[in-house]
């Protein structure tokens, strides 16, 4: 193991790629260029790896994790919380890259950061906390041991929206218990979602071919990554569509694998008649237009009750006037700049329907660049693109409910079953109400967009399989291995 700890100098080379533990430049034609979204700078070229050079990674990754399975629970723990104590020390230059590589505003690069050390907290406990069960059994003589063993090696696929979370999310309990990892980033955010861990892990002591980065094209390395022999697990978090097309690929090729799919969203966020209107306007505020809205969790379908509608709808729109749109280095920027032009185009094409299928817009502005500002839909339907569909931008629509069933209905009208909300002043209707969610999180008087490190996150329908956080990662990032000792001869009937 090598530590680093008096270097403390920003880190740099990602134009390099990490592959059995050394920085190396990519052996693709291809080049990424990575761009900061609010202004266009170019921030780093990669020249992207080959499917030789994944194949690398997964050797080393393979040879590493035999001998890492078999150190022992405070080894792996303290490499973790070296990460943790590392990323204290490297904050603020972990944030600037998360503003300028992802377009996140300040706030939502401290909420990311948050949520970055608070897994990577949690996962430093893992290694002391996986353990196995004895059971009984039916047949004199013999016991049953359950272990719980490290799964071997685990592809994870990361997105771009919170990069840095939602890649250390997979990373750090894989490590932690055992496993050792080949990670894609998404091709937007290279180094939040990949690069700037490696350094972290890296500097922690992390031994060698543990945690390989590659960052490469889809058609290279995209399929290959999945259909690869070595790993027994793909941790996938992305969109419905690519999730399926990687479950298929896991489970349709030579070698079966596990997947872990953390998908699309479309969460409903309710606001009964005796809702407190005001928290529940702040709240949907926030929990619409943070990161401008390209959180899996963030608020998609705004349902209110009849006899509020007009009320909220006239609160919610004076309160989201006054947020500031814009650079999202500054402080009191609430809205900054969507990742690329792709999304632009598709949230252009989503206005557009919206109107056309016969939504209300009573906020719209002008698009500068890669910046949306929040516009607000009116006396949107159930069946409307904006009602069906994850928007995953600052555009919001409003529905309107006849009362608490229609709103019930209303919010489990969809394929999608990831996160909700739902605002009232009575605890016990709004208990019997999130129990009626079919979703995998419901919050009460709160936004949809909640993670916690301990608490189980994930979908249902076509939000994808598996949980991640707490116990729940434990069962996933490792197998179940059944292990009976016969004690005496048994007697056979034949
Ligand atoms: P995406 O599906 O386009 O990409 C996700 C990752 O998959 C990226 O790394 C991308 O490079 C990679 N990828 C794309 N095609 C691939 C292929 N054929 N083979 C292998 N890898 C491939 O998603 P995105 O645009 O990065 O992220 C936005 C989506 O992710 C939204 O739908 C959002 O709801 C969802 N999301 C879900 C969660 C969750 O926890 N459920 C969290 C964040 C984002």
């Amino acid at each position: 193991m090598s530590t680093n700890d008096s270097n403390n100098s920003a880190y740099n080379d990602f134009h390099l790629q990490f592959i059995a533990g050394e920085w190396q430049k990519g052996k693709d034609d291809s080049t990424n260029t990575n761009t900061n979204p609010y202004n266009g700078d170019t921030l780093v070229e990669i020249q992207q790896a080959t499917k030789d050079q994944l194949n690398e990674a997964y050797d080393a990754a393979t040879q590493a994790q035999e001998a890492w399975a078999k150190q022992t629970p405070a080894t792996r723990a303290a490499v973790l919380y070296k990460v943790v104590n590392i990323l204290d020390q490297r904050q603020e230059e972990i944030v600037d890259w998360l503003i300028k590589e992802s377009g996140s505003t300040r706030i939502k690069a401290m909420v990311e950061f948050g949520a970055t050390r608070a897994i990577t907290l949690e996962a430093a406990t893992f290694p002391n906390r996986v353990h196995g069960e004895i059971r009984p059994s039916n047949t004199p003589g013999k016991e049953n041991f359950i272990y719980r063993e490290p799964i071997g090696v685990v592809a994870v696929i990361s997105p771009w929206n919170f990069p840095l979370h939602l890649t250390q999310r997979s990373i750090a309990p894989a490590l932690a218990l055992g496993n050792a990892v080949v990670l894609k980033p998404a091709s937007d955010t290279p180094v939040t979602g990949g690069l700037l861990l490696a350094k972290v892990f890296e500097e922690a002591g992390l031994p060698k071919g543990l945690l390989n980065v590659v960052v490469g094209s889809g058609s290279e390395i995209g399929d290959a990554i999945v259909e690869h022999k070595a790993p027994s697990l793909v941790s996938f978090t992305g969109s419905t569509s690519v999730g399926k097309h990687i479950g298929e690929l896991a489970n349709g090729g030579e070698y079966i694998k596990q997947v872990a799919l953390e998908l699309g969203g479309n969460s409903p966020f309710v606001v009964l008649k005796d809702a407190d209107i005001e928290q529940a306007v702040k709240a949907a505020a926030f929990g619409k237009f943070l990161h401008q809205g390209q959180i899996c969790i963030a608020i998609n379908r705004v349902i209110v009750e009849d006899e509020i509608y007009d009320d909220f709808v006239e609160r919610f729109l004076a309160h989201v006037k006054t947020l500031n749109v814009g650079d999202p280095n500054k402080q009191d920027t609430a809205v900054g700049p969507i990742i690329n032009e792709k999304q632009v185009k598709s949230l252009k094409e989503k206005i557009a329907k919206a109107q056309e299928e016969g939504a209300k817009m009573i906020l719209s502005g002008e698009i500068e660049g890669q910046v949306v500002p929040p516009h607000i839909f009116t006396e949107v339907t159930r069946e409307m693109d904006l009602s069906r569909n994850e928007v995953f931008g600052p555009l919001v629509g409003i529905i309107r409910a006849k009362d608490e069933d229609d709103a019930l209905s209303i919010a489990n009208d969809s394929m999608y079953g990831l996160s909700s909300a739902v605002f009232t002043a009575d605890m016990q209707k709004g208990l019997r109400f999130a129990r009626g969610i079919r979703a995998g999180m419901t919050h009460i008087n709160d936004i949809s967009v909640n993670d916690e490190s301990n608490t189980p996150f994930g979908g249902e329908k076509n939000s994808g399989i598996g949980r991640f956080n707490g116990e729940w990662v434990l069962e996933e990032f490792t197998r179940t291995h059944w292990i009976s000792m016969q004690n005496e001869p048994r007697e056979y009937p034949f």
